[in-house]
């Protein structure tokens, strides 16, 4: 049997890349929505063949405890929600995905990891790179040394939020928690940390000039940090708002050679190359083995491979690479 999905706030990610993605996923399907917008309950009740039943805004929401059509809650809000939805669904005794970055913080993440465990639900955050070839190449490439040790790393993850609206919550510190490092900084954290196989011991950090004030009132518009690991190996990371070429790449330098993806975080269109010549691997929907994936270690009653636990600890290095730069570049140890 398919596992039940509902997913929760249906704005592009959920209209654009997941909703889609459910109707070629085998392990699981949409099953049911929960919505603030009457508008979209009846959009998507007659594109999705969604029973009224199956159908929730954010007050009702915890009636979603008595639906067997619904074995997992899929939080896709914005990030100050997070960690209430996901709470909620636990409670409610439904395994639950939660997109990234996890929450605004490491007490939220922990909270949230806490909360899946006291209910017995399993809790997966949706780093959808982990299901992808390209980038499981460069897992392999670095943590296996199939060029020997890795000497250092640069992952870049841009875009650009200057010439559209300024009433978004990407720009709103208290709904996204900060700016481009929660949003596409995650990214780079995450990258650095499957190259190496392990976690920084420290980073240092400095945020970027703004040239785009009406923007970026409340959050930074870019940022640059340094994620050191032992022995001493660096990863060099910049995110930013601002960047009208929407810049985002992976690379890495080994001992015995090198390798780069760029594009290497949007959902198409990766390319990489090695120094054996370019990487050949099929651009694939993410999201449908991502999704899949996470479906069958919840099946299986397995902790999926990006666990709670991968979110919370990348939420301790995002608060470290904010506190670093609120210091103008202090190196600052993480404990996990
Ligand atoms: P979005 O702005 O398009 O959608 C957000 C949804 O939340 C909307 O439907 C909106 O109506 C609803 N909402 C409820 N309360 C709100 C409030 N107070 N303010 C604003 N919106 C409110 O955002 P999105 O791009 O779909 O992002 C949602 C989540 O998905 C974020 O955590 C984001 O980081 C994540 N995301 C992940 C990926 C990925 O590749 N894994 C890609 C895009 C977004």
């Amino acid at each position: 049997k398919k596992l039940g999905i509902a997913l929760v706030g249906l704005g592009r990610y959920s209209t654009n890349q997941l909703a889609p993605a459910l109707e070629k996923t085998k392990n699981c399907r949409l099953s049911g929505i929960v919505t603030g917008s009457p508008s979209k309950e009846k959009a998507w009740k007659k594109k999705y063949k969604l029973p009224d039943s199956n159908i929730y805004n954010y007050e009702n929401f915890d009636e979603i405890a008595g639906n067997e059509d619904i074995d997992i809650v899929y939080v896709v809000l914005p990030i100050s929600m997070h960690k209430e939805f996901t709470i909620r669904a636990a409670k409610a005794k439904k395994h639950v995905i939660c997109e990234k970055p996890m929450a605004l913080n490491a007490e939220e993440a922990q909270q949230m990891v806490k909360a899946c465990k006291d209910n017995g639900v399993l809790l997966a955050i949706g780093y959808r790179l982990h299901f992808e070839p390209f980038n499981q190449r460069v897992m392999e490439l670095g943590q296996q040394e199939v060029f020997g040790k890795v000497k250092s790393i640069k992952a870049v993850d841009n875009s650009n939020m200057t010439g559209g609206s300024l009433d978004l919550w990407r720009l709103d510190k208290e709904r996204a928690g900060g700016g481009p490092l929660m949003d596409l900084g995650i990214y780079c954290v995450q990258a650095a940390i499957y190259t190496m196989g392990k976690p920084p011991v420290a980073v240092r950090a400095k945020f970027g000039e703004v040239t785009h004030p009406a923007y970026f009132r409340d959050v930074e518009q870019s940022i640059t940090w340094e994620m050191e690991f032992d022995e001493g190996v660096v990863a060099n990371c910049e995110a930013s708002y601002a960047d009208e070429e929407e810049k985002n790449s992976l690379s890495g330098k080994a001992e015995d050679g090198w390798w780069k993806l760029e594009p290497a975080y949007s959902y198409e269109g990766k390319k990489g190359e090695t120094s054996n010549g370019k990487m050949e691997f099929p651009n694939i929907y993410e999201q449908v083995k991502q999704m899949d994936a996470q479906a069958e270690s919840f099946r299986n009653n397995q902790n999926p491979k990006t666990p709670g636990e991968m979110g919370l600890r990348d939420m301790k290095i995002l608060m470290a690479i904010y506190n670093s730069a609120k210091k103008e570049g202090t190196r600052v140890e993480i404990t996990y």
